[in-house]
């Protein structure tokens, strides 16, 4: 099938984006000896793990079911991947399985590590640092640095529970502070680090520097990112280990929807059959615009619409953007990098459909992979 035979609403993978920016990562990976793992709360398009195994080195996990996921469609299917969970709140219960899956295992305080950290006889032990240096600004609910976070552990507690010495089991530390990033910001999150938890660092094997390493856009320093790679390797003797979402398959993936109406009220606002609070709920909880094809920013060209959707909320509105050509109904809209933070967070409010989702192959061929319907709105509801 063709692009643009596609029925609508869907979500459309583009194998060769992501191949392209496997391929950056995987570049990354032979440079300098660092572990790169999918986030896949970014991205959970499992059946392209044996593809994405191919480029580095395994997946990482928020928690049980992303970590069954990672061990079932690529750890077990794959030879010498490695599987990683970090969970702010694990369960008793749930602790033997994950042991049983995962490699390493990231603990978020010392409360959870104390009452948890016998079931590991696995998997490595790891405690997430809050090394306390924010470096975003304006999107606070990105930033696990924030005042009051709930994230890691601050030097002072830890300082209080070790005393310079930390327990034999706690192999590795991990740090996530960043959001859409370049690596100057990790140098300076690293030179926080290294002040504030130096002695520590000389008692672990492993360093995981979390994601929001924006590492396969434009302009991105990986030249800087090698560096503060290798300094941590040199100066500690650590394995290094990243673990990007976004980078992984930015820009590797479209949402196609069609203009179902026009209403007219100041402006000529387009009724799409896809929503931003379902499909799309980063564009309202970012917020952001997202990009769209052969479109412009409001006013630019003649033109001009606000796109929004056909759910009853009054803001579900995607943005207001122009075009050179007037849009009819039935026309297709395509807002480009969708195949992340899109497909994981969708949701069938107002009872909208979920979108399909389709693989592109690199002939620009597209395959529909998965339809969903009625019962996938009903069967979550009773
Ligand atoms: C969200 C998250 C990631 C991935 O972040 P991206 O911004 O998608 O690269 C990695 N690690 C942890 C702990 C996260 O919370």
């Amino acid at each position: 099938m063709k692009f643009n035979q596609l029925k609508t609403p869907c979500y459309v993978i583009d194998e060769k984006k992501l191949k392209q920016n496997l391929t950056i990562l995987n570049n990354l990976e032979k440079e300098t000896d660092c572990h790169v793992l999918l986030a896949q709360k970014a991205f959970s398009y499992y059946p392209s793990y044996p593809l994405i195994s191919t480029y580095i080195s395994g997946t990482t996990a928020s928690g049980l079911y992303e970590a069954r996921l990672g061990y079932e469609e690529m750890k077990t299917k794959v030879l010498h991947t490695e599987n990683h969970v970090f969970c702010p709140g694990y369960k008793e219960e749930e602790m033997k399985e994950l042991d049983e899956i995962c490699d390493h295992l990231v603990f978020n305080s010392l409360t959870q590590y104390e009452k948890l950290h016998g079931y590991c006889k696995h998997a490595s032990v790891g405690l997430r640092i809050n090394p306390e240096c924010s470096t975003q600004d304006g999107h606070e609910i990105y930033d696990p640095c924030a005042p009051f976070s709930r994230l890691g552990i601050r030097m002072d507690e830890f300082d209080k529970a070790f005393g310079g010495k930390l327990p034999k089991d706690v192999e590795g530390l991990h740090f996530h502070t960043l959001c859409e990033q370049n690596s100057d910001d990790l140098e300076r999150t690293l030179f926080a680090v290294e002040e504030k938890f130096q002695e520590y660092l000389k008692q672990i094997k492993w360093i995981n520097f979390g994601g929001g390493h924006h590492i396969t856009r434009d302009k991105y320093d990986l030249a800087l990112l090698r560096k503060c790679i290798l300094y941590m390797q040199e100066k500690y003797g650590l394995t290094v280990y990243l673990e990007p979402g976004e980078a992984v398959a930015l820009n590797a993936g479209y949402f196609v929807t069609e203009v179902v109406d026009i209403v007219k009220n100041g402006k000529d606002i387009l009724i799409l059959d896809g929503s931003a609070a379902c499909h799309m709920p980063d564009v309202l909880e970012m917020p952001y615009r997202p990009p769209l094809r052969d479109s412009g920013k409001p006013s630019e060209k003649r033109y001009e619409y606000r796109l929004a959707s056909s759910t009853c909320l009054a803001g579900d509105v995607i943005g207001d953007y122009s075009f050179d050509y007037e849009i009819h109904i039935g026309d297709k809209m395509v807002f480009e990098d969708m195949a992340i933070y899109s497909m994981v967070k969708n949701n069938t409010f107002n009872g909208m459909p979920l979108p399909d989702i389709v693989y592109m192959d690199e002939n620009g061929d597209c395959h529909v992979q998965k339809e969903f319907g009625y019962s996938d709105f009903k069967e979550r509801l009773g």
